[in-house]
């Protein structure tokens, strides 16, 4: 199981380590997270029927904004080196409608986060979203995410323990906020980036699907699940098995903060199967809409939980071959995306205008939805008050 972790790593994000690899000479990661059934039990998360309100933060790896507002792409959908089934792609994704195309690939996006929520980055409404780190790779990103600010030391995918403290250091130190957060994961790297060694957040990561795609945990089988996922497919594996054990955790243990890392769609990118990047898109959106549906019908998430749905870096995009991947040397990788739907939150949908937008502002941001103003050394990116209705 470990040699399939590293590997999967090795293969997600074998073009942005390599020109890191000089300065990550360090020993991989392990993974301390263990998932077993006693966790479900061990973990003792008290359930506080007074919450001032919760906030679930959802990653897309290395999605791009292109295809979240434009849907399947022109120049991608029928061109046969990256889509074995060119007839059935189109078949699920095209239209000449762009509104249409966008519509079928993500429909909850399009429907009731447009209808009631908020969606940053389509450049081509002049709305501008960036990481601010140079790297454009997923540590560095997430990393920029968690802490408000980017850090040149934050070089590698394999980068040990993060030395900045983050969102999930300060929320953890509110009294309201003990044994109440959590992060789930399919990239093992994120007990390194948010820093489960310091701050005692549980992270979960070890979730795998065996070769046969059937998904597991250590010792802890499939079916044993109590809720349900609304749909799958063949090609996701992985996320799947994330998603379903987040869905079960939060609704079991109702977190304040909880944090969902998906991975497959920067898996296939770098696979070069734009068919799978489209399928997981359109899968995980659908798992977005299952998460919203079961955080509406909670009695403590219902109309007092924001969701926040974000990537953590884009990919190239011109000439097409630059859309399987990312890094300091692809231009457009730092163009991102963010949508947000809650409470507190206008319904704008879909924004156009307004100003440059960055990944350091989402901590802050996440720390406001709470009442709260998040410190650290150097100064977060400021929240973003449209999300706040400010
Ligand atoms: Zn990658």
């Amino acid at each position: 199981m470990a040699y399939l972790v590293r590997m999967k790593i090795n293969v997600l994000c074998f073009a942005c380590m390599c020109f890191v690899m000089a300065a990550s000479a360090g020993p991989k990661p392990k993974n301390p997270a263990k998932t077993s059934p006693a966790w479900l039990d061990t973990y003792s998360v008290q359930s506080d029927s007074t919450h001032a309100g919760n906030v679930i933060l959802v990653t897309l790896d290395g999605f791009r904004w292109q295809e979240l507002f434009g849907g399947a792409q022109r120049n991608l959908v029928g061109f046969k080196k990256f889509v074995s089934d060119v007839k059935s792609l189109k078949a699920a994704y095209w239209s000449k409608s762009k509104q249409e195309r966008r519509e079928k690939l993500m429909p909850f996006m399009w429907g009731t986060v447009a209808n009631t929520g908020q969606i940053y980055g389509n450049r081509k409404a002049h709305s501008r979203m960036f990481v601010s780190n140079k790297y454009r790779f997923s540590y560095p990103g997430y990393s920029e995410i968690f802490c408000g600010f980017a850090d040149k030391r934050i070089n590698s995918n394999s980068y040990p323990d993060n030395p900045n403290k983050n969102i999930f250091d300060f929320l953890a130190a509110q009294p309201a906020f003990a044994n109440n957060i959590a992060a789930i994961s399919t990239w093992n790297a994120f007990t390194h980036i948010i820093n489960s060694n310091r701050n005692g957040v549980p992270v979960y990561t070890n979730l795998l699907s065996s070769a046969d795609t059937a998904a597991y945990t250590s010792n802890f089988a499939f079916q044993q699940f109590t809720t349900t996922i609304p749909v799958s497919n063949g090609f996701i594996t992985d996320d799947t098995l994330t998603y379903h054990f987040a869905k079960e955790y939060i609704s079991k243990f109702h977190p304040r903060f909880a944090f969902i890392g998906m991975d497959e769609t920067d898996h296939f990118g770098h696979a070069k199967r734009y068919d799978a990047y489209l399928h997981t898109a359109n899968l995980e959106d659908a798992y977005l809409a299952d998460l919203w549906n079961m955080l509406q019908q909670d009695s403590v998430y219902a109309n007092n939980t924001t969701l926040i749905i974000t990537c953590d870096h884009g990919r190239g995009k011109i000439p097409r071959y630059r859309w399987q991947s990312h890094g300091v040397k692809y231009p457009y990788a730092n163009e991102t995306w963010m949508a947000v739907i809650g409470p507190q939150t206008p319904a704008i949908g879909e924004v156009h205008g307004g100003a440059k937008l960055y990944h350091n502002q989402i901590a802050q941001t996440i720390a406001a939805l709470f009442g709260y103003t998040y410190t650290n050394s150097p100064s977060p990116g400021p929240a973003i008050n449209a999300v706040l209705g400010k």
